[in-house]
């Protein structure tokens, strides 16, 4: 006789605040609501150790150098982002930034100083001057999130729920009133802040940890939201290629910002390695492409080694010295410009549900992300959603769905997206894409065949040209499932 076991309790939580997530926008998110005073559930799916946020390298990028101003690394943040990037989210960020690294300073977070005791400030591609706050040389995701991990973990208004997966927005009429999990558990909070990071990981070659899904866009299409820009994919030039275990390991830029040099199979420069990203990777594809080869080498023998570690043992554990040997690099799936679409505040077109970090779309980084600009989006949109969700009104929610089962994709979608939606891409290749059982794979796809034009990340090789008429155009796709341009200034 089959054992019954009396069906598990279906525990709800209650809440003023749901925050889904706990990679940097997520944990400052969730400390800002619990420093206004509100209680907090904080869901995660992984451990820290497995969010982008823990591995990010380079740093923050704020206005903090005496001859740098937000509107200098707002124009900076333009010119990377090929006349796509939204004016307005660009202001908010770069004037917003410097004072969230005070904020983290504050909160006990200790960045890198030079020898006078300031900030020591790192160049990183497409930056017209030093820029970028870090941490342990290269380790700064992984000195900040775990330093803002053990203050959620300390505080007393916020609930973690460790290790428990969000499955479904939970709507009532028309609004969001909560979050379910599929351990069975629900929030009911007044509003929910979606913070699940980005999709790279989701292309076979990524620098992504192998959470990097998508899934949080999947949910708020799902609950109604709007998204935008997925065909906007960026490629990070230098990422680890032929080194057993790191495959796709990323190599910072702030290498680069220090006088790394990319060569050829010559040993030729061919690019200056600090324009803006889309530009390198697209160079590094050329010469792949024109020598038949699967990398090109970064020269970083000249680098002082003390500056950044973790990079320098990474590679050494793995059996390449850099301070004597080239490092082979090749392109990989880095950062999704795209995502849920949400305004300054992060509210996305479904009241109730914010969006922010790599999950989220504000049109700030248009085609192509300025470098370690999205740290500082997660700390300045996380912070600014956390007050504006802090402001619905509680909602009568009912009963909440039964958590359905998260789609999965297959080693053979992932593959797909990297050969068919990769550097260069076609119309051919793309439509092959739109029978894919993996629906964010489908959606990539509809955008990318949408935009008929070149423009940063996204290179189509049947529409080599820029179309002017496209400038500050935004791909949507709306929950009716029509899809088409948005003009966002
Ligand atoms: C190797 C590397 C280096 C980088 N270097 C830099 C840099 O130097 N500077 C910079 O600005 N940017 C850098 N980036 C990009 C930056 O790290 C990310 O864009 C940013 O950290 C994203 O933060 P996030 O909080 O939005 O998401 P993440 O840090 O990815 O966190 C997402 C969280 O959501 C959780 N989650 C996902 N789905 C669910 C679900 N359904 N239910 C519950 N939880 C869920 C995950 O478990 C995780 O906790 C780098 C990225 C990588 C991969």
């Amino acid at each position: 006789m089959p054992v019954r076991y009396p069906p598990m309790p279906r525990e709800r939580i209650e809440a003023e605040i749901a925050v889904v997530g706990a990679g940097a926008a997520g944990l400052y998110a969730a400390l800002t609501a619990a420093r206004a005073g509100a209680r907090v559930a904080l869901v995660s799916a992984t451990p820290l150790a497995r969010t982008a946020s823990y591995w990010a390298q380079g740093g923050i990028a704020a206005a903090l150098a005496v001859d740098d101003s937000p509107d200098r690394h707002r124009e900076d943040t333009e010119r990377a982002g090929r006349a796509l990037v939204r004016t307005s989210a660009a202001a908010v960020l770069c004037r917003d930034a410097p004072g969230i690294v005070a904020d983290l300073e504050g909160l006990g977070v200790h960045f890198d100083a030079d020898r006078h005791g300031n900030l020591a400030l790192g160049l990183e591609g497409g930056h017209s001057l030093r820029r970028v706050v870090h941490a342990g040389g290269s380790a700064t995701g992984r000195r900040v999130v775990r330093h803002l991990s053990a203050l959620v973990a300390e505080a007393e208004r916020i609930e973690v729920l460790e290790g428990s997966r969000a499955a479904a927005v939970w709507t009532a009429d028309g609004r969001c009133v909560g979050v379910v999990c599929e351990d069975g558990r629900s929030i009911h909070a007044r509003g929910v802040v979606l913070a699940t990071g980005g999709s790279a990981a989701l292309w076979s070659r990524t620098t992504n940890p192998p959470g990097s899904l998508g899934i949080g866009l999947l949910l708020a299409h799902e609950a109604g939201a709007a998204l935008a820009d997925l065909e906007f994919m960026q490629f990070h030039p230098t990422a680890v290629t032929g080194i057993t275990g790191r495959e796709g390991f990323l190599v910072t830029e702030a290498i680069r910002g220090e006088g790394a040099r990319l060569l050829d199979a010559g040993g030729e420069r061919f690019v200056d390695e600090l324009a803006p990203r889309d530009e390198v990777a697209r160079a590094i594809w050329e010469r792949m492409t024109a020598s038949g080869l699967t990398s090109v080498h970064l020269d970083m023998r000249e680098v002082d080694p003390l500056l950044f570690p973790n990079v320098v043992g990474a590679l050494q554990e793995a059996g390449l010295d850099p301070t004597r040997e080239l490092v082979p690099v090749a392109p990989a799936a880095h950062y999704g410009m795209g995502g849920i679409v949400s305004d300054l505040d992060g509210a996305t077109t479904v009241p109730g549900l914010y969006a922010v970090g790599e999950s989220a779309c504000t049109g700030l980084h248009g085609a192509n992300r300025l470098a370690s600009n999205s740290l500082s989006e997660c700390f300045v949109f996380g912070a600014r959603a956390a007050r504006a969700a802090l402001s619905e009104p509680h909602a009568a929610p009912g009963e909440p769905p039964v958590a359905p089962e998260l789609p999965v994709p297959s080693r053979a979608s992932r593959e797909a997206l990297w050969r068919d939606a990769g550097l260069v891409r076609t119309r051919e290749g793309l439509e092959r894409l739109r029978d894919d059982p993996y629906p964010l794979v489908r959606l990539v796809a509809a955008h990318a065949l949408l935009r008929e034009e070149t423009r940063g990340a996204h290179i189509r090789a049947d529409f080599p040209a820029t179309d002017p008429a496209l400038d500050l155009h935004h791909s949507v796709s709306r929950p009716d499932a029509s899809r088409g341009y948005e003009r966002w200034t």
